[in-house]
């Protein structure tokens, strides 16, 4: 029986499809299998694949009737996925950024002298509603045109409790007007200044009053905390999280970003669904993370700019620990693109552009839950894919700085091509 499609993407010199994985992360060697077909093809139907395979095979299959979108001499993946971001926001930090990356000033010095997150949080409670739809609407329209098609968005940048809610309702907006899909996580990041000594009366009112209502306006998917020399504590962390679980919010965290604070022990121990960072955690509680089934994610971006530490993602891949990358876009980390995130884990963190691919896919899917819908092109899921200007994978990592996604679709639409988002 023929197949009715609306498009089918052919000709493809490589169509990456990552299939196979959708119900257990890729590990270790695993992520080196893109499941790659040369010559190939995707069809899609009313937003969802309905055919993937050889470009013979796929035409073949299908009822007349449907556009063809020529893929030849090109890559096609599936939408790449961020499965971290710090979305709601208003300022800058171009200063700090420079004192940190040029001048080593450590971030904690910078906050100690009345910068840092602090000073995003008042300028985001001091911004109006319109105008923080306005900022993120276009952080998404720069995600978008480089390939990404689903990420997770995270509150936490007023840290007040009118603050976290009008944020999550941003996020909910965004996500049913915008074409990029977001995952809804409620946050507690930033310790506003007049908290600074009083981080337990804090933690007080999060679990009493702010997770509650979040639970209670169905607002929130995850609870995330920052725990952190200068944030939250392990103890903090926990109340926090195990709050948040037991409102139905499932847990991930911040861990082990600027020191070994304890973080991946307790997301170990939490059974967290992400742990995110992993630069200062050492191999033993990685092992754990393992055992609990956390995927791992690194966000290369602070040791981009200015720590210069990675997480250890050779050792940490080989002791199987499933790994994602995300851009952990924020105030203080202004990037929207994952092929850039993909060049430094491939360039910086010496991981194989298959693994960085992997890990901006059906990994970070699986970082999500979402892995049953997206990440990977097989029948029946999202038509959410990629066509690169790029001959191959590999080339990803070797032409870098630019933008190389040429035609973006979400949900089996057009969205994005050459740089320019199309409605
Ligand atoms: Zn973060």
């Amino acid at each position: 029986m023929k197949v009715d499609a609306d498009f089918v993407i052919a000709n493809a010199n490589e169509l990456v499809t990552l299939r196979g994985t959708s119900d257990k992360p890729r590990v270790k060697d695993e992520m080196n299998d893109l499941h790659m077909i040369r010559d190939g093809a995707v069809a899609a139907k009313d937003g969802r694949i309905v055919a993937v395979g050889k470009t013979r095979e796929v035409l073949d299959k299908l009822e007349k009737g449907y556009e063809v979108i020529d893929a030849s001499g090109k890559l096609v993946t599936p939408g790449l996925i961020d499965p971290h971001v710090h979305l709601v926001f208003a300022g800058s930090r171009e200063e700090e950024l420079e004192d940190m990356a040029v001048r080593g000033i450590p971030y904690l010095e910078i906050k100690a002298k009345g910068g840092g997150m602090p000073t995003t949080l008042e300028k985001t409670g001091e911004a109006s509603t319109e105008e923080l739809l306005k900022r993120t609407t276009q952080i998404l329209d720069m995600m978008l045109i480089h390939g990404t098609t689903t990420i997770e968005a995270k509150s936490g940048y007023e840290m007040t409790f009118q603050g976290e809610i009008r944020q999550m309702e941003i996020i909910k907006t965004l996500n049913e007007t915008h074409p990029i899909d977001l995952v809804p996580t409620f946050m507690a990041q930033g310790i506003p200044f007049e908290y600074e000594n009083k981080v337990d009366q804090l933690t007080d009112e999060i679990v009493k009053k702010w997770v509650p209502e979040v639970a209670k306006r169905k607002l929130a998917e995850y609870c995330d905390v920052f725990c952190e020399k200068g944030y939250f504590n392990v103890e903090q962390s926990r109340r926090i999280l195990e709050t948040g679980r037991k409102y139905g919010m499932k847990p991930r965290i911040h861990a082990d970003w600027l020191a070994h604070s304890g973080g991946a022990k307790l997301g170990a121990e939490l059974g967290v669904v992400s742990a995110d960072h992993l630069i200062f955690t050492p191999l033993e509680e990685i092992e754990a993370l393992t055992k609990k089934g956390v995927i791992g994610t690194f966000l290369p971006t602070t040791p981009f700019c200015y720590l210069g530490t990675y997480a250890k993602a050779r050792e940490i891949i080989n002791r199987k620990l499933p790994v994602a990358l995300a851009t952990d876009l924020s105030a203080a980390d202004m990037c929207e693109s994952m092929q850039m995130m993909m060049n430094i884990a491939v360039l910086q963190m010496k991981m194989t552009t298959e693994e960085a691919l992997t890990a901006s896919t059906i990994n970070a899917a699986h970082a999500i839950e979402r892995s049953m819908e997206i990440g990977s092109l097989e029948n029946g899921k999202k038509a959410d894919i990629v066509v690169f200007d790029a001959p191959n994978h590999k080339y990803l990592s070797y032409h870098y700085g630019i933008n190389l996604a040429e035609k973006v679709f979400k949900n089996g639409k057009l969205v994005a091509e050459r740089g320019r988002r199309i409605d």
